[in-house]
């Protein structure tokens, strides 16, 4: 499927020229985005820090009494583990708290995935991390699992994989195995996972507020060249799954064609799909409680009703970056 373009406007037109995007870009957001106007300001405007505490190393309250006494002011969010940085005096990334490994810069919207694995549970759980570097989302699961169980994460770019052996390291992560290997290949290991997250490589057009260059230099063959290894990488995804467990499908991208329309493909193969023998699995999308629901239609286009599950997190209602997530359950 080739990235939809809608016809110009007026209106299009205007808003591209007046906050610099490529004219299909707005177009396209005009078709979804609730507000655009206050998405477009939003998207110029400085976004939020956050930082996720890693609580294998302290808890929540003591960070933010050291943090705060060198002059930052924190916030608390939805999830327990992260903090809003209201008030930073230099660099969060500078202090001796962050070189210990007491959190990791991380946007909220990026926390959710994690968040929707239910982790809690599991020393014995068996978890996929398939595109992991540099390692924001697999410090989190650890942490999650208490450094229990254990965690395999893959990563195909080399240089990509030391960033992630690197804040392993730095986080004290004990229970996670690196490969480099790519994700499509990741069932050769004949395991299956209670748990297997795919935050997928994407065209990133949801941080746009941290480089605006996007605004010019993304182009729809991106969101064609995405898409295609996406349904790639969700296929194998779905086969790793345990019986009745957990595929949560992330990306940094606002474009329905890297996130409901691969999602829905993937509920169309797994539950339309002829058994034979009760093979027949089934897969169904569970609610999360933050964000806006997932599109069920775009472009001509009508999706599985249950892609209203699925999550978009907008920078002008959620504070965060662009992200969508999909919690969906495989039995
Ligand atoms: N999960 C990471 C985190 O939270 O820090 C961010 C992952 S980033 C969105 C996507 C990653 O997928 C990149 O590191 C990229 O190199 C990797 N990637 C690209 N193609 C891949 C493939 N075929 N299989 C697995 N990972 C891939």
């Amino acid at each position: 499927m080739k990235t939809i373009i809608f016809p110009a406007s007026a209106d299009s037109s205007k808003l591209a020229s007046k906050y610099g995007y490529d004219e299909w870009l707005v177009s396209r957001f005009m078709q979804y985005v609730p507000d655009v106007e206050r998405f477009l300001a939003k998207m110029d405007a400085r976004p939020t820090h956050y930082i996720r505490v890693n609580t294998l190393k302290i808890e929540p309250e003591n960070l933010a009494e050291r943090l705060a006494s060198k002059g930052f002011e924190l916030r608390r969010t939805f999830l327990s583990e992260v903090f809003a940085i209201l008030r930073a005096p230099f660099s969060v990334g500078a202090t001796t708290e962050y070189l210990l490994g007491y959190y990791y810069v991380q946007d909220l919207g990026s926390c959710v995935p994690v968040d929707a694995m239910e982790l809690d549970s599991g020393s014995d759980l068996v978890v996929m991390d398939m595109a992991a570097a540099p390692g924001g989302k697999t410090t989190f699961i650890s942490q999650k699992m208490k450094n229990a169980g254990v965690v395999v994460a893959l990563e195909p770019q080399e240089k990509r994989l030391r960033s992630l052996v690197f804040n392993l390291a730095r986080c004290g992560v004990t229970n996670t195995c690196v490969y480099l290997m790519d994700g499509g290949r990741a069932n050769d290991l004949k395991l299956k996972f209670d748990r297997v997250l795919l935050d997928a490589p994407c065209s990133c057009e949801g941080v746009i507020p941290k480089d605006m260059l996007r605004k010019t230099s993304h182009k729809p063959d991106d969101i064609d060249y995405c898409a295609n290894r996406q349904k790639m990488l969700i296929e194998a995804a779905a086969e790793l799954v345990k019986p009745g467990g957990l595929l949560i499908y992330s990306t940094c991208s606002f474009a329905p064609e890297e996130n409901e329309m691969i999602v829905d493909w993937l509920l169309g193969r797994i539950n339309n799909r002829a058994g034979g023998e009760n093979k027949a699995r089934n897969a169904r999308i569970e609610p999360l409680p933050h964000g806006n629901s997932g599109l069920t239609s775009f472009g001509g286009y009508t999706f599985d009703d249950n892609l209203k599950n699925a999550r978009r997190f907008y920078p002008h209602i959620d504070n965060t970056l662009g992200f969508f997530v999909a919690k969906i359950r495989i039995r």
